[in-house]
């Protein structure tokens, strides 16, 4: 049994990270009546500018961490590549979810692939690449192939497509040698993801599988509910789920985690896992009892785990800096007049392409119609021309 106190409002939480993700934690955290503080480096930070305290520092400024053990009853992160001895830190004086083990795992491609191997979840073909001579030979049946950096990487970065040795090694060598994983590239039935959130009991609460499209690297739409399949006899997102909530189990993972998927040849396959909330989770924000921000919350905290249920079917279209052509905001108008959308901008300070600026979201009852509407305010808004 939980002996743990609860922390109730207005307790003040910590949030490593600044971005999107740490926004809509703190808008999360305030409405149920939290404080929070939020360490951010960047002094424009997306979350820094609406929490109650922005800690404007790099994650392990000892001062810093001082303040944030000291002063929040409970800390977590938005942040993957937060480094690990930070949290370790913070977890001697304060409560940390995720711990610093999970976070660790999941920030490193190596040990997150291993992690996934020893608990029987099937993954892509793989090599680990530390030297040019781990790069197997043209006659390798892995090619094509990414090449991905081990560590920071991010919507697509730090990833090289590449046909054969030797486009392997002039990538490896543009990664200046860094470890890698060269990835057999795969033909992809389609992508999948589950969020969900286990407390520190054990419980868990998983919100409906999600279909991802991705361009360049970059979630670009999600689907839920997602279109389903079975293969031996079990539907798709079933199977998503319960691989999820296995994985996060044998990771004795107290937090909200993102689990991305690949469906090849009808067969599910763990991309890679996040020990955070997930852009593929923004859709619960308007079409769930709960949203994953306020799951984080009530994890940290100690709450029961609110309901995961999905009330409307839902189309969620991510804003990137490429549609802010020549510094000219797109044509907003047009969005915001569409009854069943729901705009979220980010406030980011600059727009550059590839940043995720913005999403939005259409909701309703029909999945065709949502769908329809929600890709015809997409062309409106620039995306992908
Ligand atoms: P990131 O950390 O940038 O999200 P991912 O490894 O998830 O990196 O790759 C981003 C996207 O690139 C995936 O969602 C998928 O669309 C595509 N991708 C990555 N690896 C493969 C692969 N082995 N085969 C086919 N597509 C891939
Ligand atoms: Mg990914």
């Amino acid at each position: 049994m939980n002996v743990e106190k609860v922390i109730l409002p207005p307790a003040m939480l910590g949030m490593l990270g600044g971005g999107q993700l740490g926004r809509f934690f703190v808008i999360a955290a305030h409405e149920m009546g939290y404080k929070v503080t939020v360490l951010d480096p960047d002094q424009n930070s997306p979350a820094g500018k609406i929490a109650d305290v922005h800690l404007c520092a790099v994650f392990d400024n000892v001062d810093a961490l001082n303040t944030l053990a000291s002063t929040c009853d409970a800390i977590s992160t938005e942040f993957e590549n937060v480094p690990a001895t930070t949290l370790e830190t913070l977890a001697n004086t304060t409560i940390v979810r995720p711990s610093a083990a999970s976070v660790a795992i999941a920030q490193h491609r190596v040990s997150e692939k291993n992690f996934l191997q020893n608990a029987g979840l099937p993954v892509a073909p793989f090599v680990v690449i530390n030297i040019t001579q781990d790069l197997p030979e043209d006659i390798s049946d892995i090619y094509p192939a990414i090449l991905k950096v081990a560590r920071f990487g991010y919507d697509g970065k730090g990833q090289a497509r590449v046909k054969s040795n030797l486009e392997a090694q002039q990538a490896f060598t543009q990664f200046k040698g860094e470890e890698c994983v060269l990835e057999k590239m795969l033909k992809l039935d389609y992508e999948v993801s589950v969020v969900l959130a286990r407390d520190v009991d054990g419980n868990i609460a998983a919100f409906p599988t999600a279909e991802n499209s991705h361009l360049n690297g970059i979630l670009d739409v999600t689907i839920v509910p997602a279109r389903d399949v079975t293969t031996h006899n079990v539907f798709i997102n079933q199977q998503a789920q319960t691989l999820a909530a296995r994985l996060a189990e044998t990771l004795n993972y107290v937090g909200v985690l993102g689990v991305e998927f690949f469906i090849c040849n009808g067969e599910l396959l763990v991309n890679e896992i996040a020990p955070r909330t997930h852009n593929s989770g923004h859709y619960t924000i308007d079409a769930c009892v709960t949203n994953q921000f306020e799951q984080q919350v009530r994890v940290m905290t100690g709450l029961p785990l609110g309901d995961a249920r999905l009330h409307s079917n839902v189309v969620m279209v991510n804003l990137l800096g490429d549609i802010w052509q020549n510094n000219i905001e797109p044509a907003w108008n047009l969005a915001l007049s569409n009854p069943k959308l729901k705009m979220h901008l980010y406030r980011k300070h600059e727009a550059r392409a590839g940043r995720k600026m913005g999403h939005f979201t259409v909701i309703g009852e029909h999945k065709d119609e949502i769908l329809a509407d929600a890709m015809k305010v997409r062309n409106q808004l620039g995306v992908d021309t």
